[in-house]
């Protein structure tokens, strides 16, 4: 068989952060992928952490979970989720991670007595992960997308990899700078192209000039804006890509075909012509554009206090993987954050939940606005209002379901109330270690674990299968000691790790409740925009039957 030559194209921002870069690079992966070209995609986070799992949510959205445990960024989702790809470790790297390996291999005399330096030896590993994830995906086409902006200190090392890459294989990798162009004047409509010829002139002073540069803006570029660009940053009009901003993201690919993005690419990549199949996408698109009739979500959490971007960022999958199970029942999704603080200071506000179709308490930490997400899940489970835990709100409602129901007024988890008379969640015992020596870096109970599901039970309907396997990042689990107490009252672990050691998901049967689900994984990882997720799926028809 002929030697695969992987494709390499790079992604950098220029300008300023927060355009969508991430979203460019799983859409312009998308476009490649629909024209029959196996496409995968890296994240590079320009920071020391090793990765993303070390850091708040607040500070950078997302903690973002594969199957094989690896914790990244949360553009990581994109990938998967536009590529429908399931995606490893190969794909993400950090400065740390990167400076780790360096510093291991010297360690183990892997350099033979060389002088180990910054330049070459930390972009070469940087290239040889890009080449490893390629083959490791066998891909003709590997989309790097390097964090931050172009001029920033931090990244200037990943620069230099591009740079040593095109040297090396001139034909075979390309540069996309992803830029922004502002608007000014009375009501923004003039663009303003000057930021975009500094970014790429400080590009030229790294020695890599772009190949194609795609203008964000609120609009789309006009021709006399291009041409502008094209003068003065040498490149022809043509590679000039206008990106104005879209109600959806899944609508992003298909915008950029229209300013032929794809067929530019496969040019400058020396790739033979190959027309796209889009169809599938273009009819979510259609749904997205012109579901009418909605459904209301509400998820409970605990307020951060800095805006909606915040908490867009920090559930990020929550959100999409409710917009894919929406859009496959032909519902425009209104998803509202609700603080369940509120509901401790003012107990009868837990009300207000009467107005949405469904509840979802999402995964979490720490002690902060957990009664109130208690008060809520009573309130959705005695009023039947469907509802769906993710992680933590699963053990949330088992805690309130051992207080209310078993009448255990003290349940709680041990990660809040060590001490707790009735700690029906516990830590999971090979976690004890690693809390008590602070040791906390990738330790949690991480990636995809197998599951046995229960006939008879909604979670079994909904997957149509015995064995699921699902993603996981946690700490504490339901406690053995209170399963049988809790059965006999009700409650059904209708999924199990194979050992029936771990509860995976607990629900109330139908004829107690239309949805009271709580898985202990994050189903959300793992919803794909024309594959929702069973549960997900399974949550929102309930949602729009009451
Ligand atoms: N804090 C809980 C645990 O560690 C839940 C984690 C989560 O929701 N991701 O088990």
């Amino acid at each position: 068989m002929a030697k695969r030559t992987p494709k390499y194209i790079f992604l950098v921002g220029g300008v300023m952060s927060g355009v969508g870069k991430g979203v460019a690079t799983a859409s312009i992966a998308k476009i490649l992928q629909s024209r029959g070209l196996e496409t995968t995609a890296i994240k590079i986070d320009p920071y020391v952490n090793v990765d993303a799992g070390t850091m708040s949510p607040t500070e950078h959205g997302e903690v973002f979970v594969l199957d094989d445990g690896t914790e990244c960024d949360q553009d990581m989702g994109n990938y998967e989720r536009f590529l429908d790809r399931d995606l490893t470790k190969t794909n993400y790297m950090t400065t740390g991670s990167v400076y780790l390996s360096v510093i291991q291999k010297e360690r183990n005399l892997e350099y033979e007595g060389k002088q180990v330096e910054v330049v070459p030896h930390i972009p070469l590993e940087v290239i040889t992960r890009i080449e490893r994830a390629a083959a490791k995906a066998k891909a003709d086409i590997v989309i790097t997308e390097i964090g931050g902006t172009v001029g920033e200190y931090q990244n200037i090392l990943f620069l230099e990899a591009v740079r040593m890459l095109k040297i090396r294989k001139p034909t075979d990798t390309i540069l996309i700078l992803v830029s922004f162009v502002p608007a000014l004047g009375a009501g923004g409509t003039e663009l303003k192209t000057k930021p975009t010829q500094y970014a790429v002139r400080t590009l030229n002073s790294a020695g890599l000039q772009p190949d194609i540069v795609l203008a964000r803006a609120g609009a789309s570029l006009d021709q006399r804006r291009k041409a502008r660009i094209s003068l003065n940053c040498n490149l022809q009009i043509r590679d000039i890509i206008s990106a104005p901003n879209v109600e959806s993201i899944y609508e992003v690919p298909t915008n950029f075909e229209k300013d032929k993005l794809g067929d530019r690419i496969l040019e400058k990549l020396s790739l033979k012509h190959r027309d796209h199949d889009l169809r599938d996408w273009k009819r979510l698109v259609s749904i997205v554009r012109t579901a009418k009739k909605t459904v209301k979500i509400g998820i409970v959490g605990k307020y951060f206090g800095s805006g909606d971007f915040i908490l867009t960022d920090s559930y990020i999958s929550v959100l999409e993987a409710i917009k894919h199970a929406a859009y496959h029942w032909r519902r425009k999704p209104v998803i509202e954050w609700v603080a369940s603080e509120e509901f401790e200071k003012y107990p009868r506000s837990v009300q207000k939940l009467s107005e949405y179709h469904g509840i979802i308490v999402p995964g979490g930490f720490g002690s902060r606005g957990v009664e109130g997400k208690i008060a809520a899940i009573r309130y959705c489970r005695e009023r039947k209002i469907p509802y769906f835990g993710l992680c933590y709100g699963m053990q949330l409602a088992v805690i309130e379901y051992a207080r209310t129901v078993l009448g255990l007024r003290k349940a709680h988890t041990t990660e809040i109330a060590s001490k707790a008379p009735d700690p029906v969640i516990d830590i999971l015992p090979e976690q004890r270690k690693n809390v008590a020596e602070k040791n906390y870096g990738a330790t949690m109970r991480l990636g995809a674990y197998p599951a046995i599901l229960k006939p008879g039970t909604i979670a079994r309907a909904a997957y149509g299968k015995q064995q699921i396997s699902e993603r996981h990042r946690h700490r504490y689990e339901v406690n053995p000691r209170y399963i049988e107490r809790l059965e006999k009252k009700g409650m059904v672990f209708s999924g199990q790790s194979p050992d029936r050691r771990l509860m995976e998901i607990m629900e109330l049967p139908r004829d107690k409740h239309p949805f009271f689900l709580g898985t202990q994984f994050h189903p959300e990882l793992k919803s794909r925009p024309l594959r929702p997720h069973p549960l997900f799926r399974e949550f929102i028809r309930a949602s729009l039957r009451r």
